[in-house]
């Protein structure tokens, strides 16, 4: 029997193989790799699709982070407020500046608990990031209301949320800036690194172009000291083709989705659940189960993969000892660390393979299952 892997990046390829080729051996033979045409028409195609004004392509995920905070000024001394049980990219973003993460317990979505926001909130905090954790928007009214009485930024982590909606709104338009990834397994993924921020405000939008080209708007004339972080033109150009099927694949995942909330019924899994308002695109379909570790063992032995997203959180990590946390400090947030499970969801995955999926995961934990 084949095994299940948790994702099948290549299933991705195939499926668009032929347009992929193509732009592929265009760019190639056109003889400009970076910052070209492809980079320009992705922009204005990815800033079309959220329904912001201005996109600038830059070099991955982590970078659209730390520079939309680097962009807004939020350095030393300030203070983000942040979930608790995010990716540590999310948390570097911050750090890499020298603000410091405020980190807040995630609700029943895994996503920021607004109701614990504002008990945070000191005269040194600066901006709310928020993480619309593995596909599901967060609870974006709360947020932006919060923003606006206390006078905050407002940027998003749009890495693993591209195209999911609160109350029709695209996540990475609510605030100052949305940060994406197109690190390959993302819904939207490049063939290597990508990322990009989206911003209504023109300012913002002419800083990050400066700062992504080594501080130049004109060749050789440095304004500030920026960096190297931009999109090159093939995985702008690749990019550009997912983007024309991104409906299509967005629909895909949630199809897979709608089958495994439907057929998995098992009194020790706990299903997603969806926040009124908010939809979910499943960047990862994570599921909750006490016996977690057992249950990653059995389905690894029925040769399905898994992944723990994430085993250990940003306040335990080791890099972030400095900041004087302690196990127990965030029990709702290390509770997900040790119950969360990713199973497989990747577009082109087969019937066949969600029912294999479903039927190990129904017959987990039954007497049948322990006597065999
Ligand atoms: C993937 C990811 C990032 C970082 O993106 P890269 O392109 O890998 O740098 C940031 N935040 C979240 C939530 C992510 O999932």
């Amino acid at each position: 029997m084949e095994r299940i892997q948790a994702n099948r990046l290549d299933r991705g390829f195939f499926k668009y193989q032929n347009e992929f080729e193509e732009k592929a051996l265009h760019v190639l033979r056109s003889g400009w790799y970076v910052l070209g045409n492809e980079v320009k028409m992705f922009e204005e195609e990815y800033a079309a699709y959220v329904g912001a004004k201005y996109c600038v392509g830059v070099g991955n995920g982590l970078d659209a982070l730390w520079m939309a905070f680097r962009v807004l000024g939020i350095g030393k001394g300030d203070e983000v407020l942040v979930q608790g049980n995010t990716y540590i990219a999310s948390v570097m973003g911050i750090t890499m500046n020298g603000a410091t993460p405020i980190f807040i317990e995630p609700n029943q979505y895994f996503n920021i608990d607004t109701t614990k926001l504002e008990e945070k909130i000191t005269e040194k905090t600066k901006a709310i990031l928020v993480v619309h954790l593995y596909g599901q928007a967060s609870k974006m009214d709360d947020i932006a209301a919060l923003c606006k009485k206390h006078n905050l930024r407002l940027v998003e982590d749009c890495a693993q949320s591209h195209g999911a909606t609160y109350q029709d709104q695209v996540t990475g338009t609510f605030g100052d800036i949305g940060c994406f990834s197109f690190y390959p397994s993302k819904n939207i993924g490049a063939f290597g690194d990508g990322g990009a921020i989206v911003t209504n405000d023109e300012q913002i939008a002419a800083d990050m172009r400066v700062l992504r080209n080594y501080g130049s708007e004109k060749r050789y004339y440095n304004k500030i000291i920026g960096t190297n972080s931009r999109l090159d033109e093939i995985q702008a150009g690749l990019l550009r083709i997912r983007l024309a099927h991104a409906d299509e694949l967005m629909q895909e995942k949630q199809t897979i989705a709608a089958r495994y909330l439907e057929e998995i019924h098992n009194p020790l899994i706990g299903l997603p659940q969806i926040q009124k308002g908010a939809t979910h695109i499943y960047h990862q379909f994570v599921i909750r189960c006490e016996r977690r570790d057992e249950l990653q063992q059995y389905l690894d032995q029925k040769e399905i993969g898994t992944i723990i997203h994430y085993p250990i959180p940003p306040h335990m990590a080791e890099g972030y000892q400095y900041l004087g946390h302690h196990e127990g400090d965030f029990p709702i947030t290390e509770c997900c660390a040790r119950e969360v499970l990713s199973i497989p969801m990747y577009n082109g995955m087969t019937d066949e393979e969600q029912t294999r999926v479903i039927e190990a995961l129904n017959a987990f934990g039954q007497k049948q299952e322990d006597i065999s």
